[in-house]
């Protein structure tokens, strides 16, 4: 990537050290911007950062590195030129007590199906082309209308509410449209009797590139990067208050983790934290009606029990979704099989429990201690811990994960941004800034468009597509 330098004296700060916050400081410092980043956490990464636990390394879900965009790519090679392994994916579902591949594979779903229950799905799949589904605006009847009523309960309705925590039904189908895209029973009946290994849907991608010490290696080498470039990084440090004035932000309020707190004078602002919590910390206070309107934007939030087995091989899976809604548990990783330097001990195996979970709910205030033991729990009943024994279990929980797309969240957010674009210096960026469910390739490139808009240019970061 080319560079002509933009010689500025402006104080910009950026709140948040994710995928978006890095990379726009490193567009920023590049064309000779004077660059803050400030981030609650001690390591950087946001939610691609790689956790650890005693020696083993884990990932919060399993972060596919894998863009449509040849500048994300490119950015990717540039910054960890060495450090990338090639992974071939292996996902399957787990459904009354039977793997399903995923991709589906229509000889593999036939037979878990069984010859009845197939011919029935591909009934309810022509009932639903000539009566169409009544609500096609929500998640349902999206699916619906595109698999038939059959093949959506039994392969997207129960994970989906686990992941939403509400029916499908009350969750917009804007969800769908954004991440499964053009995906339909025709399409992925094409896919499955293709041999390519080319999709020409990324939701079906066979192979994904995988940082071999988990998707933070990308992270903290960006960070060393822009620390090379002159970009000052304040981790463990929390923005407490956004104080502006009509259309100006002029200063920021940090805490360090001591409690310490800071007055930082700003020239131009990015925020990748949630939106919500960006509205609840400016100072003076938002217009109720903004308020308010924030109020009703909601997260899920995500919780990972991390299982270490004494056993060298549990299942050939990067991942499983668990369909059985019987269990709570929604998708189990198995790291080793993203990357073996994830585990100290090719001996040893570690797997990933996930949850979703809204804040302040029964899983998220359970004792880690019962966490872990309702983990195994799950994994023996679903039988996929025969013969091995836990070593140890440590518990993980991630708040604002996933924003929730309830009917009318578009409109909210609108009033929202109605509001923040009266402010000059300020740009929100990347997932939870943007209230837009969304990769890391999307948060990267809001960074790099953000840091462009600076420079003069008229990206509209609320509606970018890649
Ligand atoms: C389970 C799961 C699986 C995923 N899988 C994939 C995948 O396979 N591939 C992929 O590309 N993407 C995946 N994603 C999405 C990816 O993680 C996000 O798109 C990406 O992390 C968004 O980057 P961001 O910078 O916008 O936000 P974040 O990563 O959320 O970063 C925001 C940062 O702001 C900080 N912050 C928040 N509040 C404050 C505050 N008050 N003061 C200071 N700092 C603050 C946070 O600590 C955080 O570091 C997955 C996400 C999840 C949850």
């Amino acid at each position: 990537m080319s560079v002509s330098s933009v010689k500025t004296n402006n104080k910009v700060l950026i709140l948040g050290a994710g995928p978006a916050g890095l990379s726009c400081a490193y567009e920023l410092v590049r064309h000779g911007f004077e660059v803050t980043v400030i981030e609650k956490n001690a390591v950087v990464g946001g939610l691609c950062r790689t956790l650890q636990y005693e020696d083993y390394l884990f990932d919060i879900g399993g972060h596919r590195f894998l863009s449509k965009s040849p500048e994300v790519n490119q950015f990717w090679d540039e910054i960890l030129p060495e450090d990338f392994l090639r992974v071939s994916r292996k996902s399957r579902i787990f459904y009354q007590n039977k793997f399903f591949s995923y991709p589906l594979r229509i000889g593999n779903a036939m037979s878990g199906l069984g010859m009845w229950e197939s011919v029935q799905c591909v009934w309810s799949f022509i009932r639903t082309q000539i009566f169409k589904p009544e609500n096609p605006s929500s998640f349902e009847g999206w699916m619906t209308q595109r698999f038939g009523q059959r093949l959506y309960e039994i392969f997207f309705k129960s994970y989906t509410e686990k992941v939403w925590g509400i029916p499908c039904s009350d969750i917009s189908s804007d969800w769908a449209d954004q991440r499964i895209q053009g995906l339909s029973l025709i399409s992925a009946i094409r896919q499955a009797v293709s041999w390519s290994k080319e999709s020409r849907h990324k939701s079906l991608t066979q192979e994904f590139l995988y940082p071999r010490l988990g998707p933070g290696l990308f992270y903290e080498r960006l960070k060393e990067k822009n620390e090379s470039l002159g970009v000052r990084h304040l981790l463990n440090t929390r923005v407490e208050t956004v104080r502006y004035d009509h259309n100006r932000i002029t200063e920021i309020d940090i805490s360090s983790a001591q409690g310490t707190l800071e007055t930082l004078p700003c020239d131009y602002l990015f925020s990748s934290i949630p939106l919500t919590h960006l509205v609840h910390r400016m100072d003076p206070q938002v217009p109720p009606g903004i308020l308010e309107a924030s109020e009703r934007l909601q997260f899920r939030s995500f919780i990972t029990v991390f299982l270490i087995f004494d056993q060298e091989k549990m299942f050939e899976d990067n991942w499983i979704y668990v369909h059985s809604s019987d269990v709570g548990v929604a998708r189990i990783q198995n790291y080793k099989n993203w990357s073996p330097q994830m585990v100290p001990d090719p001996q040893k195996t570690s797997l990933g429990m996930e949850y979703f979970v809204t804040q302040g709910d029964e899983l998220w205030n359970m004792s880690d201690e019962a966490m872990i033991e309702l983990a195994l729990k799950e994994l023996t009943q679903i039988g996929f811990c025969r013969g091995a024994t836990l070593i140890k279990g440590h518990v993980f929980r991630v708040a604002n994960a996933y924003p929730v797309y309830s009917p009318g969240y578009r409109e909210t957010v609108a009033e929202i941004k109605g509001f923040l674009s009266s402010i000059q210096n300020l740009q929100v960026l990347g997932r939870a800034g943007l209230f837009r469910y969304n990769n890391s390739d999307h948060a990267i490139l809001t960074g790099f468009y953000g840091a462009r808009n600076l420079m003069g240019g008229r990206h509209d970061l609320w509606n970018l597509d890649i």
